[in-house]
């Protein structure tokens, strides 16, 4: 089976330590949209998603990395100042080697922070780069959504079988 076992488990990005990823050398966080950084139902940016990137960003490059539309993330790039990349189309790596070179980066700068293995995880393992795992912020996904998580939880059922990984055992 391919590695899909993320860096870094945490409940939601409100929860991982970013002194220690500015320690370990990350200098740019690309976060995932939809359940990562905001609900589906949110149009724009909770307060508390906006006073974390707005701290944040005085230490990182942070790109908001979204597999959808425009539509949907201009108003959180509008809100919180950042750069993002919509229909990103992870977990293919293309936004990813765009971000790398647009702000000069090295991979060992970069990590992808996402609720999805399949999408946000895969992209970031494929391009090499660290990632950061966190639970889905709500129950609603996309209805694409749904087979992904289908796999995601046969995975997370194997890894969890060896005691590598499981749901609610969190890491950094
Ligand atoms: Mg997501």
């Amino acid at each position: 089976m391919r590695d899909f076992k993320p860096d870094i488990y945490q409940n939601s990005i409100f929860d991982i330590n970013y002194d220690k990823l500015y320690q370990k050398g990350i200098r740019c966080l690309l976060f995932d949209l939809d359940n990562t950084l905001g609900l589906y139902s949110e149009p724009t940016c909770s307060k508390e998603a906006k006073d974390l990137i707005t701290k944040l960003k005085k230490k990182f490059t942070i790109v908001i990395v979204t597999n959808s539309g425009k539509g949907r993330i201009t108003p959180y790039l509008e809100d919180l100042g950042v750069d993002g990349i919509s229909w990103a189309f992870k977990p293919s790596c293309k936004s990813l080697v765009k971000i790398k070179a647009k702000y000069h980066l090295t991979k060992k700068e970069m990590i992808i922070i996402g609720d999805q293995l399949m999408t946000d995880i895969l992209a970031g393992k494929k391009f090499k780069i660290m990632t950061a795992f966190v639970n889905p912020l709500g129950k609603r996904d996309l209805p694409v959504t749904g087979l992904n998580r289908f796999i995601e939880n046969k995975i997370i059922n194997k890894y969890s079988k060896k005691g590598d990984f499981e749901r609610g055992k969190y890491y950094e």
